[in-house]
């Protein structure tokens, strides 16, 4: 058995890995044991030579994920990351699409809760202020995210000198540089300031009585958060007086990913915001939102309907064998697909479970009004010249209303989005064309509407 020390973090986990790695030590093999104060060095492999270590080569997104899996407090996140980086490096490359793998299901489970954890992180962090643009906050979340989460709150308030105090690390942020330090206790972080009553206001503002239900209220905000929340006070309150309201604001609002979109005008900041959003029903089941990725500038976005198995897992859109499908048609059709901006009108996978398998749902109505504002805040920063909608539920959400693709496509219609927007057929549509004459002919079509795209965009 191999005992292989490191100090409790990210970084030191995976350097101990790749030694680890370069000497074709086993998962069975390892015991991992974290170390702590002076004797913590990142990287130590009690037996084996770490002088040398290999370069991770892992299927893209892993790594990212693992970092989050890495900020779990159980002490299990290593001993599965080490078994499941040793099988991408030795044979499995493609373990990850296999869903239902025991050590997969466990890495997802793991990320999902840390993930949610960041989530409630960014919604319950309060700054007490503490002097000229000077402010503090303490907050206990589940697990070890303080890191992890810093860089959102200095992209948020990254004029504001803060510190966010949690038990186990605290971020310092100087408008310049942000430091980490050692945890600090509930006792030595202030308690009351003149944004108490700002937040309570604000809260009182936002509070929904049509959609309070108590219970699913405690469990998301937790009552051990409530000390450092100011709006907690008011709560009591404010339930009392639901009922009342309720028949004042009338039927319940729908469901929308607005509430969750930031004002913004850079992508990545969308594009995070997107990884948390609960507008609808889809995010429960779905591993990750599918964001649309490619330049900013190239003046047209290929609007699709919503991830697939493969593009769920990989976090990407259109890797799967419809945009397999769909590079080979723009290749045919004289488009560079790394000039364009791809994204879907709905960011989670909708599936129904069938064994083992995942098996596409087209989304509802709902759904697709639900995740609009998603795609309204990429345009709003992308500003293209063309919209090209693959399909039905791309359309529908580009316009706003149903769309009858085959009534439709082929024209360059008015759109408030772009100058224009373009229908044509989604390229899963051919792939489930069961006569192959018909598809041979859909396809040649598609591929000629493509051309009059780029003609149009010169
Ligand atoms: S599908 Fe869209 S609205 Fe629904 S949870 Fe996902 S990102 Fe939010």
């Amino acid at each position: 058995m191999i005992e292989a020390r490191f100090d409790g973090t990210w970084e030191g986990w995976r350097d101990t890995a790749r030694g680890l790695l370069a000497n074709e030590i086993r998962p069975q093999e390892v015991l991992w044991t974290q170390e702590t104060g002076q004797q913590a060095l990142s990287g130590i492999l009690a037996t084996v030579d770490t002088g040398t270590s290999v370069p991770l080569r892992v299927p893209r997104g892993f790594l990212e994920d693992a970092a989050v899996v890495a900020c779990h407090r159980s002490p299990e996140p290593w001993a599965v990351l080490y078994r499941l980086l040793y099988r991408l490096t030795h044979g499995e490359r493609h373990l990850l699409e296999v869903t239902s793998d025991k050590d997969v299901l466990e890495f997802r489970r793991m990320e999902k809760a840390v993930r949610r954890d960041i989530h409630k992180m960014h919604a319950f962090v309060r700054f007490r202020k503490t002097g000229e643009n000077r402010y503090v906050a303490w907050h206990r979340p589940d697990h070890r995210i303080a890191r992890i989460n810093a860089p959102f709150f200095v992209r948020r308030f990254g004029s504001m000198h803060w510190a966010i105090l949690t038990p186990d690390e605290s971020a310092y942020w100087d408008t310049q540089t942000l430091r980490f330090g050692p945890g600090v206790p509930r006792s030595e972080a202030p308690a009351q300031d003149d944004l108490e009553e700002l937040w309570r206001t604000y809260y009182a503002s936002v509070f929904n009585p049509a959609r309070v239900k108590v219970n699913a209220m405690v469990k998301e905000m937790a009552v051990r958060h409530w000390p450092t929340l100011p709006e907690a006070d008011i709560i009591p309150k404010l339930l009392a007086e639901a009922g009342t309201r309720v028949e004042v604001m009338g039927a319940a609002r729908r469901e929308s990913a607005a509430p969750f979109v930031p004002e913004t005008v850079e992508l990545p900041v969308l594009r995070e915001a997107a990884a948390v959003c609960e507008g609808c029903d889809l995010h429960r089941h779905a591993t990750r939102t599918v964001f649309g990725e490619g330049p900013l500038d190239g003046g047209v976005v290929f609007v699709g309907e919503q991830p697939g198995d493969l593009e769920d897992l990989a976090g990407r859109p259109f890797v799967g064998p419809a945009g397999q499908l769909l590079d080979e048609v723009l290749r045919e059709a004289g488009i560079d697909r790394e000039s364009l901006y791809i994204t879907n009108a709905v960011k989670h996978f909708k599936f129904e479970e069938r064994g083992k398998r995942r098996i596409h749902q087209t989304p509802r109505g709902v759904e697709i009004a639900a995740c609009r504002p998603w795609l309204e805040a990429e345009m709003k920063i992308l500003q293209p010249r063309l919209i090209v909608c693959l399909g039905a539920t791309a359309a529908q959400s580009v316009f706003g209303r149903a769309v009858r693709v085959n009534a439709e496509r082929g024209q360059f219609l008015p759109n408030h989005m772009a100058e224009a927007a373009f229908v044509t057929i989604h390229p899963s549509a051919l792939l489930r064309m069961p006569d192959p004459a018909m598809a041979a002919a859909e396809r040649s079509r598609f591929v000629e509407e493509l051309r009059r795209v780029r003609a149009w965009l010169g």
